[in-house]
């Protein structure tokens, strides 16, 4: 018999990774598609196109799963809100289905990252774990007692949420809250930082940079850091330390054997991860900082993606 086979989306803020992933989470086929200010039509159609498009050289897929940035309600597959996609109360299991003419399985992006990571990557074995996905916003997956945790609903684990400063910054997209670890500790975070120090240091690179295109993307403090610019590498030491202030409370509030950190921004590496977890270890209660390990994502920014396809594969039932 040939292995099983499914479709693994991984919808993000404003990007999509998807894959035919086989039952031995070998990848066969990939997609990228971007949707940076499109409508909810326009991100359907584009997440649809995504599917039939690697649906065209695999046609023996037994059902789609996705991973999207939203409150998922478990069980039903609908979309109950989103910091940073146009979903309210939006049936997306079923539309979708309906539209594919296929089985379709969805939940939370970062919980799915987290599935992934728990079957087989940087996880596997732990029965307490959290997952932070440092990507536009800020994801969380939650595994507690060695299931995955969802809460009432399927609408737990939102650790991007995690308020650092009462009065700091508006969060995100739709989110009500100020000074949340999202707004101060994401991938738009590194280049909001790095605008307010490019404005201190109008002669450094970044400030170069500021000037000439009048804003500074995350990823070019990333890769400014890893070229040894001192400014850069001091930008992302600062959102470090915040992030590792979000890891002193996941820990104190759930005792993990570990938090993997995945998504896209974790490119900036251990010049990011190394003063995370200075803090925790200052920080947190010293019996949970002593025990909690901090780990990359095993699978990268691919852990959506296979999540996803685990999420399918497993009918939906982990
Ligand atoms: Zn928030």
């Amino acid at each position: 018999m040939p292995p099983r086979r499914v479709i693994g989306i991984d919808a993000g803020g404003t990007k999509l990774l998807g894959g035919v992933v086989d039952e031995g989470l070998v990848v066969h086929h990939r997609v990228h598609r971007t949707w940076r200010g499109a409508d909810l039509q326009e991100t359907l159609d584009i997440m649809v196109e995504a599917v039939e498009e690697v649906r065209a050289v695999a046609p023996d897929v037994e059902s789609v799963g996705f991973g999207i940035p939203a409150l998922v309600e478990h069980g039903t597959g609908v979309a109950s809100w989103s910091t940073h996609l146009p979903l309210a109360d939006f049936p997306f299991r079923d539309l979708m289905s309906e539209r594919l003419a296929l089985p379709v399985f969805v939940d939370n992006d970062a919980t799915l990252a987290l599935l992934a990571e728990a079957r087989e990557g940087v996880a596997k074995g732990a029965r307490h774990a959290a997952l932070v996905a440092l990507g536009t916003g800020i994801g969380g997956g939650l595994l507690l007692d060695g299931r995955l945790y969802r809460g009432s609903r399927g609408f737990a684990g939102e650790l991007g949420h995690i308020v650092l400063d009462l009065h700091g910054p508006d969060c995100q997209g739709d989110c009500p809250g100020r000074g949340c670890l999202e707004v101060l500790a994401s991938g738009t975070a590194f280049g909001v930082a790095a605008e307010q120090a490019a404005a201190r240091q109008p002669r450094s690179a970044l400030g170069k940079r500021l000037a000439a295109e009048g804003e500074i993307q995350g990823a070019l403090v990333t890769e400014l850091a890893h070229d040894g610019d001192e400014l850069a590498r001091e930008v992302l030491a600062e959102v470090g330390g915040r992030l590792g202030a979000g890891l002193v409370t996941i820990a104190n509030a759930l005792d993990p054997e570990l938090i993997v950190l995945g998504g896209g921004a974790l490119a900036a590496g251990e010049l990011l991860l190394e003063p995370a977890r200075e803090v925790v270890a200052e920080r947190a209660l010293p019996p949970v900082a002593e025990r909690v390990r901090i780990e990359p994502a095993h699978f990268g920014d691919e852990a959506g993606m296979l999540g996803a396809a685990l999420f399918a594969l497993e009918r939906g039932e982990p």
